[in-house]
């Protein structure tokens, strides 16, 4: 069926431009061939909103955002020893505009993917015969929650300094994203691992009730519970053994590091970060890497992976998903690299060409 896609685009700060332009080439040339069309709303935020509008969120981009099906992401933010945006109080910075956003729009769930593909297996800290055929994992973790949205304080007791921080989830916030968990692992290898520590929290107890809770409504989904401390083990022991990892905020703050470290290329991260209905903001896990911006030779294959988790779990478009994904699989079969991944005997290619070889090569 046709589609007329409805997409936000926050152009964003550094790199994000150049990025989110190759991005928006991937998608067209998907849309063409697939006989949709991509309506794109120019949205600002962060550096980009400061500079225009003094502030990094404007209620104007919430509104605007807001009746998007889905908005696209390049990373914001400049170079904090330089940029004019630091010298404003931290509520006028740019990543003060990025949570802004998160929260006005809800979104309690962050997507990371790890992928290892087996050309780029060199850049990987893992011993070969750990990523001998790649892996592919997705780390769901909750946002909105938890640690670090408790009640806390600081405060004398006898004389001692004592400080407090509180742990807490009730059921319907772990429900909603054990229910989107569960969705998008049907979308994949059918297994969700919820991550907790309940042999010791409270927290962790009514997690692993609601989690299996949820799970009698998807018989076809493998669930297994691991303890967290386990789970950091397993993450650099054996990745494949995982699908969908389910897991509270810090925990999944610490687990989600730690996956994209072992599969060593930040420019190849993709991220999403979902709210109940289908809308999702999807961004690059990097950052807006000042160090390299304007030069063309920034990696967009995160933004362009991110285009394409965008038309998975926005548009449940997942033939054209998988079409990126193996248009982004054969540039590096290929050899082709930007400098970040390069290595040696391969082709080192800037931003644009890039951009323009993965839509050439969207079947
Ligand atoms: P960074 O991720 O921007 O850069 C770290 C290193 O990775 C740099 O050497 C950079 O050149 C490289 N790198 C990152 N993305 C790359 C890509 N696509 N291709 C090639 N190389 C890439 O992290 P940082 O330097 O700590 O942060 C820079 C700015 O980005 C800061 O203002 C920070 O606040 C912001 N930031 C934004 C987000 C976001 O928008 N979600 C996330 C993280 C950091």
């Amino acid at each position: 069926m046709d589609m007329n896609l409805n997409i936000g685009v926050i152009r964003g700060d550094g790199i994000g431009p150049e990025i989110v332009t190759e991005a928006m080439k991937v998608l067209d040339r998907t849309a063409e061939i697939y006989g949709h069309t991509c309506d794109y709303t120019q949205l600002l935020l962060g550096g980009a909103s400061i500079d225009a509008h003094g502030v990094p969120l404007t209620d104007e981009t919430v509104e605007k955002a807001k009746k998007c099906s889905a908005v696209l992401m390049g990373s914001i933010g400049g170079d904090a020893k330089v940029s004019p945006w630091y010298k404003l109080e931290p509520s006028k910075r740019p990543e003060a505009g990025l949570l802004g956003i998160r929260k006005a729009l809800n979104l309690f769930a962050n997507l990371r993917p790890a992928i290892l593909y087996d050309e780029l297996k060199g850049a990987c800290p893992l011993k070969e015969e750990i990523t001998e055929g790649g892996f592919d994992l997705m780390i769901m973790r909750e946002l909105t929650g938890g640690l670090y949205f408790g009640e806390r304080k600081t405060v004398e007791e006898n004389g001692v300094m004592t400080a407090y921080d509180s742990l807490t989830y009730n059921e319907n916030e772990i429900r909603r994203i054990a229910v989107r968990a569960f969705d998008i692992a049907m979308k994949r290898g059918k297994k969700v691992t919820s991550v907790d520590k309940a042999n010791v929290l409270d927290s962790s107890r009514l997690w692993r009730k609601v989690v299996e809770e949820v799970a009698k409504d998807y018989p076809e989904v493998a669930l297994e519970h691991m303890l967290v401390d386990n789970c950091a083990m397993q993450l650099v022991k054996d990745p494949k053994q995982f699908d969908v990892v389910l897991t509270e905020n810090m925990f999944g703050d610490i687990l989600s590091d730690e996956a994209s470290m072992v599969t060593g290329s930040i420019g190849m991260l993709a991220s999403a970060s979902l709210n109940e209905t289908k809308f999702g903001l999807y961004e690059p896990s990097g950052g807006s890497a000042p160090d390299i911006a304007g030069k063309g030779i920034a990696n967009p294959i995160a933004t362009i992976l991110s285009a394409a988790m965008m038309l998975r779990f926005s548009f449940d478009l997942d033939k054209e998903a998988d079409a990126i994904e193996a248009a982004v699989a054969r540039v590096l079969k290929e050899g082709y690299r930007t400098v970040d991944i390069m290595s040696e005997g391969r082709v080192q290619i800037g931003t644009e060409k890039m951009g323009d070889l993965i839509a050439s090569y969207i079947a």
